[in-house]
């Protein structure tokens, strides 16, 4: 894969320890970092925890403890991203024709820059709702900040991620507030936050676990296995369905989208229509799924893509083993997490229905539209 193409920067990887520190250091800011779900099957890697025990909520207390004043959790706005997606694409259904193009899911950045560089005639395809990472941004710079009477300027917001690609969608100028304040100021990889705990000298098996805060700290299990291929549409369906039809299908109806193949596909019936979502994972994959779409030799509705081959359990700024792919090792912890949780689908999330009904109104209303949108131009990577 060539340098420009890389999904996921890791040929230009920018270090943010230094600028972490300085932002935690400032007695004017209050630091609000939102976890990714991918950070909870690796972060402990590093130390020699065990999936079980390198939860998110031992994580949160050493996070308290360097200095971060507020911890949320990225699955809330995977949520947010989930009720916004899937009733973009239920609206989507309405006007399209079988041999229309699908529409494509648009979370993972390096994906959106590998279709701006290389088939910008796909835009309008892909889905305007914003990533969890920008979501979560631009709800804690306009209704937490409200909520906690700071401004936005007050906010020093930090996502830790998987993913290198998501310090330059955070640098996006349409990810800015109008007053030109970052909905996300920093983005920290799973790397550079395992390095900031090593130089402080602890050891994480002396920590606690702790509650993330609220409210931004709720997320399902279907924000959940967002981190790995197939979570997005897997999560995406189950909201769907109950938007439809009033009730919750089984949490595992669309498990068909979970494994590791680079392509998977389910069809499922939603308001009398015969529904065919394919997940596609890797590049090459990506590009050939693209190209039998625009040939006609494939048709489908709905398409999940992620740049990383598994998804981003296995991203590019997770913890590298030489010669080890770590994707499908890692891909379980999201897939028991989901299964233990009693709360399995994004609209069921009291956070959720908090922030819908004190700020958003509906999904796709005119407030969400403006804050959880965006637009794909291909000018801008
Ligand atoms: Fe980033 Fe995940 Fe996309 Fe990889 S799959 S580029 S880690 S968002």
């Amino acid at each position: 894969q060539c340098i420009t193409h890389c999904p996921v920067g890791a040929l230009s990887e920018r270090d943010d320890v230094g600028r972490m520190k300085k932002a935690l250091a400032d007695p004017n800011v209050t630091t609000v970092v939102q976890i990714a779900p991918a950070i909870r099957t690796a972060w402990g890697e590093a130390f020699g925890l065990t999936p079980q025990e390198a939860t998110v909520q031992r994580l949160a207390t050493i996070l308290r403890h360097i200095g971060f004043d507020i911890v949320f959790d990225t699955t809330f706005s995977a949520d947010l991203t989930i009720m916004e997606e899937s009733s973009e694409f239920l609206k989507f259904m309405q006007h399209k024709q079988p041999d229309d193009l699908p529409m494509f899911t648009s979370c993972c950045p390096g994906w959106v820059r590998f279709a701006k560089s290389e088939y910008p005639e796909l835009l309008d395809q892909l889905s305007t709702s914003k990533s969890p990472q920008q979501m979560f941004g631009a709800v804690t710079k306009t209704w937490y900040a409200d909520k906690i009477g700071l401004t936005p300027k007050q906010i020093f917001s930090v996502s830790i991620m998987p993913c290198v690609a998501k310090k330059a969608e955070a640098e996006l100028p349409s990810m800015t507030r109008d007053d030109g304040t970052p909905d996300v100021d920093l983005v920290l990889t799973t790397r550079e936050i395992t390095r900031m705990i090593k130089s402080e000298y602890l050891d994480p098996k002396n920590f606690a676990e702790s509650r993330l805060d609220d409210p931004l700290g709720i997320g399902s299990g279907a924000g959940v296995i967002f981190g790995s291929t197939g979570g997005v549409m897997e999560a995406a369906l189950r909201s769907a369905y109950y938007f439809v039809n009033g009730e919750n299908a089984d949490a595992d109806t669309f498990k068909a989208v979970r494994g590791e193949n680079g392509c998977r596909e389910v069809t499922t019936q939603l308001g009398g229509k015969d529904v065919k979502a394919i997940v596609v994972n890797g590049l090459a994959n990506t590009r050939q799924l693209i190209e039998n779409l625009k040939a006609g030799k494939v048709h489908c509705d709905f398409v999940e893509v992620m740049a990383c081959p598994g998804g981003c359990v296995g991203g590019g700024g997770q913890p590298i083993h030489d010669g080890e792919e770590m994707a499908a090792r890692r891909a379980p912890t999201l897939y028991r997490l989901d299964h233990n949780d009693q709360l399995r689908f994004s609209h069921d999330n009291p956070s959720i229905k908090m922030v819908y009904q004190e700020y958003l109104g509906d999904p796709l209303s005119d407030t969400a539209e403006h804050l959880l949108h965006t637009h794909h131009v291909a000018s801008e990577r």
